[in-house]
């Protein structure tokens, strides 16, 4: 099953926290226990040779005696803390043994660290081991003591007290840190999810039609934020082209109705014999008729060019070569309108699609003779640069405003409506002249100015 990103997040944080606090306990106690484990196995060491070096001073070296008071305290003392004693002279005569002075009470005490020890550390494997130590003053042997102790260390029940509180404590702080990461977890989850879900149903928005919509305001990550602009960026896009849409709908029906109901018209009067089907009316209607057919062909053309699988055959084109021969074709169209046509540039080998390319040429030149002037200047230039070849179609006539500029390329597409019903044009021609350069892996731009002329930019890639 398919989980949340919130649940999986969630999960994920929760699930490094408690491994991270659980090597963490596993760790500490581990080492705790060993330091002090070493602390005790010291301590064992330190107080026999404190015991010892008590028992030295028990000793008159002038009278020769020992002061038994004394010992029996120290004797005493150290019982309860678990070391069993018993002192002999230099002679080996047993001076003070701390079994002899109370059986049952050493045998109890014993027992006590026995049970504990076995309680507490079962894999220990110790067990109550004697050590003899040589007893001196100023460098003269006195005697000696025997110590039995629980080796290899023993602790008391205050010991153990304080590491189960020590455990303890680390419980507790590793549950805290649990609950404290699981909500700081759910927190952050949360903070990542939530623009994503807002995000998923903006993009179910639009793919519902509603293109209007956009993400508004700032996420705290810059990658969803990135997503986020580029769905703004996607609703925009398609909104326009949904404009597009609607307009290229609109123009179609316009562009069709009038020559359309012109000929049905003309057709129905000499059907009912209005009129007569003379040589013009018949070539009026066969005219209509042809101006349908090209409007068609250009459709066909530009669903062709935008083709996705467009195949092109490539051969070695020169660009010059090329932009002289489409000038050649214009030449009389512009000599009608009195507009002077000069082509210029280097000899520019690139690898490409001629058919195609002098579509392109075509469709920019004759762009420019129509929206050019009577006695107005076309200058067609072609570049050789390291990886590309530029051409280049200039002219001083009316121009572009800014504002249309960016859509001039897209379908269907007009400056001025009624203007360009006056000069014929279907706004296909600069959309297909940008999809067969697409194809070629070049890029076409436009920069134009009102009234002082436009300028149309190709640049294809030598060898795409
Ligand atoms: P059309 O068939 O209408 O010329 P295009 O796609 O070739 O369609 O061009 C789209 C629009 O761009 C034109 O209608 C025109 O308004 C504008 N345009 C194109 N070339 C020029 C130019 N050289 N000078 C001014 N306007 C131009």
């Amino acid at each position: 099953m398919r989980r949340g990103l919130r649940t999986q997040l969630t999960a994920t944080i929760a699930l490094i926290v408690l491994i991270t606090i659980a090597l963490i306990s596993v760790l500490a106690n581990v080492f705790i226990n060993r330091e002090f484990e070493n602390y005790a196995r010291e301590q064992r060491t330190t107080r026999c040779e404190d015991i010892v070096a008590n028992l030295n001073r028990q000793y008159n070296m002038l009278t020769g005696k020992w002061d038994t008071g004394y010992i029996h305290g120290v004797g005493m003392y150290a019982l309860y803390e678990g070391y069993v004693i018993r002192v002999y002279d230099k002679n080996g005569q047993v001076v003070w043994d701390a079994e002899n002075h109370d059986m049952s009470l050493c045998g109890q005490i014993m027992q006590e660290i026995a049970d504990r020890m076995a309680r507490h550390r079962p894999g220990l494997d110790g067990g109550f081991t004697s050590q003899t130590y040589e007893l001196a003053q100023s460098g003269q042997t006195i005697g000696k003591v025997a110590i039995l102790s629980y080796g290899p260390y023993f602790l008391n029940e205050n010991d153990f007290r304080f590491l189960s509180a020590l455990n303890l404590i680390l419980v507790i702080v590793g549950l805290l840190s649990l609950a404290l990461s699981m909500v700081a977890g759910g927190a952050l989850a949360r903070r990542i999810s939530r623009p994503i879900t807002k995000t998923v149903q903006i993009a179910t928005q639009i793919s519902g039609g509603d293109y209007a919509i956009r993400f508004e305001g700032q996420t705290r990550a810059r990658e969803i934020d990135e997503l986020a602009a580029a769905m703004n960026h996607m609703a925009t896009s398609l909104e326009s082209q949904e404009g597009l849409r609607r307009r290229l709908t609109t123009d179609m029906a316009h562009e069709l109705r009038t020559p359309l109901s012109a000929v049905a018209a003309h057709l129905e009067m000499m059907m009912e014999g209005v009129w007569q089907p003379t040589q013009d009316r018949l070539k009026g209607c066969y005219e209509e008729i042809g101006r349908i057919a090209g409007l068609v062909t250009e459709l066909e053309k530009l669903a062709q060019a935008e083709d996705d699988n467009l195949r092109l055959h490539k051969k070695s084109v020169d660009l010059l070569a090329l932009a002289r021969t489409v000038s050649g074709n214009f030449e009389s169209e512009s000599a009608k309108k009195n507009i002077r046509l000069l082509v210029e540039g280097e000899a520019t080998m690139i690898l490409a699609d001629r058919d195609r390319l002098h579509r392109v040429v075509a469709n920019l030149l004759s762009n420019a003779i129509k929206y050019t002037p009577e006695g107005g200047h076309i200058r067609v230039a072609v570049q050789n640069t390291p990886h590309s070849g530029v051409l280049l179609v200039e002219d001083d006539g009316i121009g572009i405003p800014a504002e249309e500029l960016p859509l001039i390329f897209e379908r269907f597409y007009r400056t001025d409506k009624s203007r360009n019903r006056k000069t014929g044009g279907a706004g296909i021609g600069l959309t297909i002249a940008k999809a067969i350069v697409t194809a070629h892996g070049g890029k076409i731009e436009a920069q134009s100015a009102p009234n002082r002329g436009s300028r149309f930019v190709v640049t294809l890639p030598r060898r795409p």
